[in-house]
């Protein structure tokens, strides 16, 4: 057997354990969840698993995460590769916190660093090239794209038995999810905003973070039944570089290069089943759509992360929802993906959590 370095596949797993939470404790939960010491590996009673890396609850400084998962992507965007990260796990494991696309306490999450990062490496930069940045922020709900930066539609939840349902802006046509005849995915209809400074980038992610639909189930009253998607995209000039004074390359290189990538931060639906959230039959519906993308993904991810399978040139299926059809040019190929899939300690979670974890397993 051939030892695959973690060079090789373009999908990385890594785990995030949160720490038990007040109402776990309240209800006596007991933290189920044994991270190996020196391991990226978990045990759950007699399971066992291992991933590219894990953050334990106590130990591991939500920076690391960053550091170690996120950061090589935010560099490949100035070498032109598009990335994924995606936060994947139930409702209540740590998705939002983890990405930071809470209307709150966002500032420790990975897209605040990931904006951070950017800039401070735009900086270094700024006398061999020239930067463009865009971003939009829309999500994902019942197989129907919504825009979270449309600033035209300040009142788009109506209240309907009780339910926040998400209406479109009147008289504004539905986002389409397009590809060029070059493979370049573009969401036709939605916002794109062009920002020079992080506190412009910071404004958006704030803005949709607070137009994100919510709804309340049994499970979680703030719980997210869709995929939030942030993406930002850098485009870049590189200056010509004139020949310095005994450089042994004879040829000046006067010609310009273009350079365009993008990075989606992707906060997805709560994995749990529908059927766990003892919903109407409107909640239901929603659920099978949701399960719908993650279910794609998951085949879309473990298609790529099979090597025998890609070298064959199997059939990945992207086209099986919007999900994937829409990060379809960011996953696989030349692109770089991180899941981190968002586990609770809490012994009562566990169905669930061996769930997330045998998900994520599919993934390497
Ligand atoms: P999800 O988005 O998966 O539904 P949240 O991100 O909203 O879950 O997290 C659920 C609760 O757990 C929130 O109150 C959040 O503040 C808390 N939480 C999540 N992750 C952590 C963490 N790593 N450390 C401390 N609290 C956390
Ligand atoms: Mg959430």
């Amino acid at each position: 057997m051939t030892m695959e370095t973690s060079e090789d596949c373009c999908v990385k797993v890594a785990v995030h354990v949160r720490p038990l939470i007040g109402d776990e404790r309240l209800q006596g939960c007991i933290d189920c969840v044994n991270v190996v010491p020196g391991k990226p590996q978990i045990q759950i009673g007699t399971h066992s698993f291992t991933f590219d890396h894990v953050y334990g609850s106590s130990g591991s400084p939500s920076s690391s995460v960053f550091e170690e998962c996120v950061a090589p992507l935010v560099d490949g965007l100035f070498q032109g590769y598009n990335a994924t990260v995606l936060a994947y796990g139930q409702t209540g494991s740590g998705k939002t916190y983890t990405m930071g696309t809470g209307s709150n306490d966002s500032q420790s999450g990975l897209i605040p660093q990931v904006m951070n990062a950017l800039f401070r490496k735009m900086e270094t930069l700024k006398h061999e090239s020239e930067f463009q940045l865009n971003v939009s922020f829309i999500e994902i709900l019942k197989e129907e794209v919504h825009d979270l930066l449309d600033s035209t539609s300040l009142n788009k939840s109506e209240t309907t038995n009780g339910h926040a349902v998400k209406v479109a802006s009147p008289g504004k046509p539905p986002i389409q999810i397009r590809e060029s005849s070059n493979g370049v995915i573009t969401l036709a209809g939605s916002t794109e905003v062009g920002v020079s400074t992080l506190k412009e980038m910071a404004a958006c992610l704030e803005q949709g973070s607070l137009s994100r639909a919510t709804g309340s189930t049994n499970m979680n009253n703030q719980s997210s039944r869709s995929h939030a998607i942030f993406t930002i995209t850098l485009e870049q000039i590189r200056k010509p570089k004139p020949a310095s004074p005994g450089d042994t390359n004879q040829y000046e290189d006067m010609s310009e290069e273009y350079l365009c990538a993008k990075l989606h931060l992707v906060d997805l639906a709560g994995s749990e089943r529908a059927k766990r959230t003892g919903s109407d039959g409107l909640r239901f519906k929603e659920g099978v759509h949701i399960n719908k993308g993650l279910l794609a993904l998951g085949n879309v991810i473990s298609a790529l992360g099979d090597e025998k399978k890609r070298k064959e040139g199997a059939h990945v299926p992207y086209r099986d929802s919007k999900l994937t059809r829409l990060l379809q040019d960011s996953l696989g190929g030349n692109s770089r993906t991180v899941m981190i899939a968002c586990i609770s300690p809490a012994d009562i979670n566990v169905e669930e959590t061996l769930n997330t974890l045998k998900y994520a397993n599919r993934a390497r």
